[in-house]
């Protein structure tokens, strides 16, 4: 799976202009040498609860075939107590995704493994390091970033802290798609719809296409004079996820396209765990020739 295949434009673009900040790379080697990296494993590590084939096994499950599918090595995963649905992935040396109670206890398997398929897109577009650098910067009492804003002083920090924030938005729309290569646009949406805070009696009832439209609505101001201020607005709020329904709007949006078709083709190849003895690549039971070096099947 290559990102390039499925990146969502506003990621690619806002992580262009992230990289164009000046001090960024001076950041980035600031967050190493404080250690940032080992203190949040650390409080991880000995906060939450390490699943695995031992540790409660049937949720653990779901992430290993996640990961293949996508061809990532499979990260650790945790488990926390909150009763808020949530998850989020960190880590550089040691990759892990945490997913707290409340997501366990109120989710469905189909959206279990949609949140999980999303973190596993942060993975493998590897956004972790950046969205960790995000988080910290969110977190306005962190030590981490009082030292750097201490160094750099907070005028020289403020384009980064915005690019920042925009980028981390528009990320979540790239990794919404992963989601969706792994379930379904209408599962993710759900699941969406779930982070909201929509009870079940809600959710059931709810019209998703019509939550869609507001989203269609929002991407229609793009074109409109207001844009730049609303932008500029939501640079300087703290606002890390765009909101629900615009990211109901741009997954179902992606679904129709012929790149994601394309993509869930190949996930189900590789589901299927069925090699050409010849070229070694994923194939198709019903396929009489291998589509990729021509031999005969069966
Ligand atoms: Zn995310
Ligand atoms: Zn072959």
């Amino acid at each position: 799976m290559n990102p390039s295949n499925f990146i969502h434009p506003d990621d690619a673009a806002a992580l262009q202009a992230l990289k164009n900040i000046p001090i960024f790379p001076t950041v980035m080697e600031k967050l190493f040498q404080y250690g940032l990296d080992e203190i949040r494993w650390s409080e991880n590590v000995t906060t939450n609860l390490r699943l695995s084939e031992r540790q409660l096994p049937e949720i653990y499950k779901h992430l290993p075939p996640i990961c293949h599918k996508l061809g990532i090595r499979i990260p650790e995963l945790y488990l926390q107590t909150s009763p808020i649905p949530n998850a989020w992935t960190s880590g550089n040396n040691r990759v892990y995704i945490v997913v707290t109670l409340g997501l366990i206890r109120r989710f469905k398997d189909e959206e279990l493994d949609a949140v999980l398929a999303h973190e596993c897109g942060h993975i493998l577009c590897q956004h972790v390091l950046y969205s960790m650098l995000a988080d910290s910067i969110y977190n306005l009492g962190d030590f981490f970033v009082e030292s750097i804003v201490g160094q750099i002083g907070s005028v020289a920090m403020k384009p980064l802290k915005q690019a920042l924030v925009a980028w981390s938005r528009a990320s979540e729309l790239t990794a919404d798609r992963v989601a969706c290569l792994i379930t379904s646009a209408s599962t993710m949406t759900r699941v969406l719809a779930r982070l909201e805070g929509m009870p079940k009696s809600i959710l059931n009832d709810m019209d998703y296409e019509a939550w869609c439209a507001q989203g269609a609505d929002y991407e229609n101001l793009k074109n409109g004079n207001a844009w730049k201020k609303i932008i500029r607005y939501m640079a300087n709020t703290d606002i890390d996820h765009p909101y629900g329904p615009v990211r109901a709007y741009e997954v179902n949006r992606w679904e129709g396209s012929s790149q994601c078709k394309q993509l869930k083709k190949q996930i189900k190849l590789i589901g299927s765990g069925k090699r050409c003895p010849k070229c070694g690549n994923f194939i198709d039971e019903a396929w009489g020739f291998c589509k990729n070096c021509g031999n005969k099947l069966n």
